[in-house]
């Protein structure tokens, strides 16, 4: 049981000004796991004044200090990796064995890269008569959802701080116990007081509250299109900057010259990793007609090999959803997709055998899914994959493209130039081709209502810095 009485603001523990508290829910066993503070807006106010005081010392520090700072958080997290690794898995459910790596080995490895960036990065140059200065944009609010919390929480916080910006952090109230732990590291590791503040509880309430505060310069936001698109209306008020990682339907495109057996094996396993509960993920499987029946034969079969059960023991390679509303808002779907007439050919929406506790559904595939239905369109956020027959490549990206999103998807070909060409016809942020692994140096974010800004690598940095041209 992880029990947080407080949030961390100017470099201390500090109690919140409100009485209230969120339980956080294991979601295997969905019994109460921690306790947070539910934050007020007194306590957002506090944190961002802390932040704002601590923002000229910390913004002009040399690069080389700010990188050494963030090599102690970096050193802090691998000390902990297992009591991080464990407490997400609790938190999220997804299997131990793939949340180490994942969910703490990512966080880990971006917030390195940027100790490398910063020894490396032009804070200035020279354009005719003007010296182009990049400096940090200023007080920095971070509002992160829970799929990946840490992950997501680096994402932004790591490249703020190397820019030299001060935060403050609101995660997810469905998982927020890793953040708490990352304070603690982020407190040990010496970082200056009001540099890094953490205030938890909901978003209409304590997001709000940062989002509409006129001393936020800036709003990093990851979470669902819906919250994206009520945060910029908030912002607009102030003029503020907002970076948006929303939702998305990506698609994987099989061209006819793929080989399907082993092309449906990775595109389940993309789709069903942490539970379907990926922003990224490729859920949508774009196939010649000619090779639909066999595709749907084949992903139901691996479908089936995903042993659904305990995060924590060995054998699953599914864990649960986060949470009851998550679990409920999926099997909706899956009824939606059999009401509106598509072939359901593995799982379905009734509760997995032999698991009476615990957010789980089973991993579910539609085939001759057509791009009118619900659950061509709209983002599930569950195991469920739905496969597409398209005539020629063009109609593919009609289908592709034919959605309000644009974060990701996936080419699959024996011909790297074609695949290529189709990649970059695709309106998403990015394109894996052939199962391209996933890159902490590129540039992710989203187009269209994926929103908009990018995050890792230099871009990630370069989201948290002003322009200034000084004549000479
Ligand atoms: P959510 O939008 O409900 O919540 C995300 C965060 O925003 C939470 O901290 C929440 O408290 C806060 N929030 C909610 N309403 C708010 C408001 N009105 N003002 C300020 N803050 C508010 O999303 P979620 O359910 O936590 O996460 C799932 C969603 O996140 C999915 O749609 C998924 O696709 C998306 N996501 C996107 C990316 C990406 O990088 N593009 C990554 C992960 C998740």
């Amino acid at each position: 049981m992880h029990g947080f009485e407080k949030l961390y603001i100017n470099g201390e523990w500090t109690p919140s000004r409100g009485r209230g508290h969120i339980d956080v829910l294991n979601a295997s066993t969905e019994e109460v796991m921690g306790r947070i503070p539910e934050s007020t807006a007194e306590d957002v106010d506090l944190a961002v004044r802390a932040a704002r005081a601590a923002f000229e010392a910390w913004s002009t520090r040399p690069a080389a200090e700010r990188a050494q700072v963030l090599q102690r958080i970096h050193d802090g997290l691998t000390a902990r990796q297992d009591d991080l690794a464990k407490t997400i898995t609790g938190e999220v459910g997804m299997p131990l064995g793939l949340a180490k790596p994942i969910q703490v080995g990512t966080p880990i490895t971006v917030t390195g890269s940027y100790v490398k960036l910063l020894q490396e990065f032009a804070f200035e140059e020279q354009v005719g008569n003007s010296l182009v200065v990049r400096e940090a944009v200023g007080v920095v609010a971070c509002i992160t959802p829970w799929n990946y919390p840490l992950h997501q929480i680096i994402a932004k916080v790591a490249p703020a701080l190397a820019a030299g910006c001060t935060v403050v952090l609101k995660p997810s109230e469905v998982a927020p116990l890793n953040a708490f732990l990352l304070a603690e590291v982020i407190h040990e590791a010496g970082v200056p007081a009001g540099v890094f503040n953490l205030v938890s509880g909901t978003g209409p309430v304590v997001g709000e509250a940062l989002v509409r505060h006129p001393d936020v310069d800036m709003v990093s936001f990851t979470g669902s299109t819906r919250a994206g698109r009520r945060i910029s209306e908030v912002a607009a008020a102030t003029i503020k900057r907002v970076a948006l990682e929303l939702g998305g339907k990506s698609a994987a495109i099989v061209l006819d010259d793929a080989n399907l057996k082993s092309v449906v094996k990775r595109v389940v396993g993309s789709c069903f990793l942490n539970s379907g509960q990926t922003c990224s993920a490729h859920t949508r499987l774009l196939v010649p007609r000619a090779m639909h029946d066999e595709a749907a034969r084949l992903a139901a079969e691996v479908a089936a090999s995903f042993t659904v059960g305990d995060p924590f023991k060995g054998e699953a390679k599914l864990g649960p959803l986060i949470s009851d509303t998550q679990r409920t808002r999926v099997r909706e779907y899956i009824q939606q997709g059999v009401r509106e007439g598509a072939t359901l050919v593995a799982g379905g929406a009734e509760a997995p055998e032999g698991l009476s506790k615990g957010y789980y559904v089973k991993p579910t595939v539609f085939a001759g899914v057509t791009p009118e239905m619900t659950i061509a369109q709209e983002e599930i956020f569950g195991p469920v994959l739905v496969i597409m027959p398209y005539e020629d490549e063009d109609d593919a990206l009609r289908i592709a493209n034919g959605t309000i999103y644009g974060l990701s998807g996936a080419v699959w070909s024996n011909d790297v130039e074609r695949a290529k060409r189709v990649a970059r016809r695709m309106r998403t942020g990015q394109v894996d081709i052939n199962g391209g692994r996933f890159n902490p140096l590129a540039p992710f974010g989203g187009y269209k209502q994926s929103g908009h800004g990018r995050e890792f690598g230099r871009y990630g940095l370069e989201e948290f810095l002003e322009h200034k041209a000084v004549q000479l």
